[in-house]
């Protein structure tokens, strides 16, 4: 049995059940057990693959994105160029290479990585070693100081946020909760009903046994960047998996090597997501009075940035086998049974900002 795993029985056994975020915090970032203090999961010989990491057209083409930002909030001589979850920093390496175009915003930038696990962290000083550009290292957004306009991206972060669920019993709706039994970590409801305010109006009235997934940590996360970019006039750009319209259904999942596998069974030894509800992230950032653009698909924002047109530059002086490769990548990334529908990208401005490239007017 994993350490994280006895360490939960014992929290179970002392204080009783967990709710599904406590059981996920506890899984992911226990900060001696969790899953992404220990280890760096992506690629091949890891647990999953992330765009970034697919091709280096995705980070180059999202570079050029935040330069046209940038250009188009009158180029502010310092910012704070954030990316929470940077993984391998492969995207912000992507990124930077392709904004070299224009000195100025190398220059102006303070790159911050919000960044909890020490080994991923560790990955990210080699990735990005060789740069002009020196990063910062922060755990959380509010680490980041006011003094400058903010610029945020993160993908392939929200998913990782810790989410509530909410099963519909005969009449009212309970929280889905994780207890023990016989040495096994279980679902459980608990007894007392939730309130009904947990769960959106249209969607209370679903039939019995239906799941809704509340995101109250990404929602909280995307109040207080909306309310920092609109202040300073900064930009955010989210990219992540997830239903444009909130919905019902279970979408809680555990991922170790590129298969999905037992939700209770390895806490701390597997990836544990859950898809991100983009209509209630632009509710919380249009409550801050900001703009919200899209969510649009990966496929539709990428092609509008010109991916393929970058594919046939790569492409024209590669050999056989890299342009297979090339090809391979851009299927991926936009490729509607792959990375390209059910990904989503959402960006967040101050009110009456330009349109940004990607979205449509
Ligand atoms: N964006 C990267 C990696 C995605 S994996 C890519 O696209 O390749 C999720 C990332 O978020 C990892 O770097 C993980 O360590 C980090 N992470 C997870 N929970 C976090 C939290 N609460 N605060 C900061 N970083 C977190």
């Amino acid at each position: 049995m994993s350490a994280l795993k006895e360490k939960i029985l014992r929290h179970i056994a002392a204080d009783g059940p967990l709710t599904v975020a406590q059981y996920m915090t506890l899984a992911l970032a226990d900060p001696e057990h969790g899953y992404y203090m220990k280890r760096d999961p992506l690629g091949a010989r890891g647990d999953f693959i992330t765009a970034p990491e697919v091709s280096q057209i995705f980070g180059e083409l999202i570079g050029l994105w935040f330069v046209q930002a940038w250009e188009d909030r009158g180029k502010p001589k310092r910012f704070y160029f954030a990316e929470l979850g940077p993984g391998r920093a492969t995207l912000m390496a992507d990124m930077l290479r392709a904004a070299r175009i224009r000195s100025d915003f190398i220059q102006a930038a303070q790159v911050i990585l919000v960044e909890i696990s020490p080994v991923l962290r560790e990955a990210q000083r080699q990735t990005l070693h060789s740069l002009s550009t020196v990063p910062k290292w922060a755990s959380d957004i509010s680490d980041i100081p006011y003094d400058a306009p903010l610029f945020v991206v993160a993908n392939e972060f929200l998913d990782a946020l810790p989410i509530r669920q909410f099963v519909k019993s005969e009449c009212d709706w309970r929280e889905r909760m994780i207890a023990a039994r016989d040495g096994k970590l279980i679902f459980a409801l608990k007894p007392e009903n939730a309130s009904p305010e947990l769960v959106p109006e249209p969607l209370r009235g679903a039939p019995q046994g239906s799941i809704f997934e509340c995101t109250a940590a990404a929602e909280g996360l995307i109040a207080e960047i909306a309310k920092r970019v609109t202040k300073s006039r900064g930009v955010a750009l989210f990219i992540d998996y997830g239903p444009a319209h909130s919905g019902l259904g279970e979408t809680f999942q555990a991922v170790k090597a590129h298969k999905f596998t037992d939700l209770l069974d390895e806490p701390g030894e597997v990836d544990l997501t859950a898809h991100v509800d983009f209509e209630a992230l632009t509710k919380v950032a249009k409550e801050q009075k900001a703009q919200v653009f899209g969510p649009v698909t990966q496929q539709a924002f990428l092609e509008a940035l010109g991916i393929r047109l970058r594919a046939e530059t790569l492409k024209h002086k590669a050999d056989a086998t890299t342009r297979a490769a090339i090809d391979a990548g851009v299927d991926r990334l936009i490729g509607a049974g792959q990375m390209g529908t059910l990904f989503k990208v959402m960006a967040i401005a101050a009110p009456g900002a330009r349109p940004l490239p990607g979205f449509p007017c």
